[in-house]
């Protein structure tokens, strides 16, 4: 799960402010691939209004986005051997990688065919305490919680306090600042204790509301088994791993490692940091991940990939695609490489 916040909203912004510049830019910033960044991809969202509704993309889009990077020159690769191509300097030329994170079950019912129809491979990061529910997704928990009241008691270490939920404009207001609360103020080990308190003493019964929305063991076995899907690591819980202590981020980060292997009888190769973003990920954390043995691991930065990741290989930006932006020339412009320095306090070659 991502969401960058302001800098995705001015991203936005340039992104149309700079389609026409695309392809004149092209020579200067394009870069020699792109790793693609799904989460939901599904027709039929359950809460197509909802606060997280940018989690998501249509299969349609997909397909058209596809076709039209395929109609274009790119090639669709595993991400094996994306990171070949990029330590080959990409004299192959240019390609793109399909990734998506969490294993959401629409992945494999929805995104899975218009894979197969363009032979396109992707990689799915997986979270074993998302799937064993010991660890939630939080966030869609918190949007739950909001739209279950018009008020809710929040306690705090400074004593309890009330957040209004009774408008659409309220329970935006809440959803924002529970995020905060649980992302910031909350420590990271806590956070699903205190989201678990807040729906109990408001009268939430979570595990009725607990979402079906992600892959069963099962259905990651059966994926894991299809020609074009690659199993990757999204850590054990799903943490932010820069607010954790050195050991814990590298037990998060290893025995995922163990655990896929146990379920699924291969060792995956390479990892998402949950998040992804700056304040996630840094390079304590991209160390652990090569000291653990990944051949690769991705951020949620945003940018196109440089012949330069060859040494960077834990540290690969990726280009979003989500809800915001479900617009061919608006991926397309991203692919042109233009908005990566835009996106990057003017870096073109984007690691951490
Ligand atoms: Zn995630």
């Amino acid at each position: 799960m991502i969401d960058g916040g302001e800098a995705v909203r001015k991203l936005a912004l340039n992104i149309a402010r700079f389609t026409g510049l695309a392809p004149l830019a092209k020579p200067f910033v394009g870069g020699i691939g792109a790793v693609l960044m799904l989460h939901r991809v599904t027709a039929t969202p359950e809460k197509p209004d909802g606060v997280n509704r940018h989690l998501n993309i249509a299969p349609r889009f997909l397909d058209a986005l596809v076709a039209d990077m395929k109609s274009r020159g790119y090639a669709f690769v595993t991400l094996d051997e994306a990171i070949e191509r990029i330590k080959a300097g990409g004299k192959d030329g240019q390609f793109a990688t399909i990734t998506a994170d969490d294993a959401y079950r629409d992945n494999m019912t929805e995104a899975l065919p218009v894979l197969e129809k363009h032979d396109a491979p992707i990689t799915i990061y997986v979270a074993p305490g998302l799937i064993d529910g010991s660890a939630d997704l939080w966030w869609d928990v918190v949007e739950d919680i909001v739209n279950a009241r018009e008020r809710l008691t929040l306690a705090t270490p400074k004593g309890p306090v009330t957040i209004d939920c009774s408008t659409h404009g309220k329970k935006l207001h809440a959803n924002a600042r529970l995020h905060a609360y649980l992302t910031l103020e909350v420590r990271e080990e806590d956070q699903r204790a205190v989201l678990r308190d807040l729906a109990h003493s408001n009268g939430i019964d979570l595990d009725g509301l607990r979402p079906s929305t992600l892959m069963t063991w099962d259905d990651i076995r059966a994926v894991a088994g299809h020609r074009l899907v690659t199993i990757g690591a999204h850590t054990v819980n799903h943490r932010n791993l820069k607010r954790l202590d050195e050991a814990d981020a590298r037990h998060e980060i290893v025995d995922v490692r163990r655990q896929l292997q146990a379920q699924l009888g291969e060792d995956p190769r390479h990892l998402a940091y949950p998040y992804g973003y700056a304040s996630a990920v840094g390079c304590r954390e991209v160390g652990f991940a090569r000291d653990a043995g990944y051949a690769s691991a991705v951020t949620t930065r945003h940018g196109v990939l440089h012949a330069e990741h060859a040494g960077f290989l834990h540290a690969l930006p990726r280009i979003s695609i989500n809800g915001r932006y479900q617009s061919v020339a608006h991926i397309r412009t991203m692919l042109s490489g233009v908005t990566t320095p835009l996106a990057n306090a003017g870096k073109m070659v984007v690691t951490i």
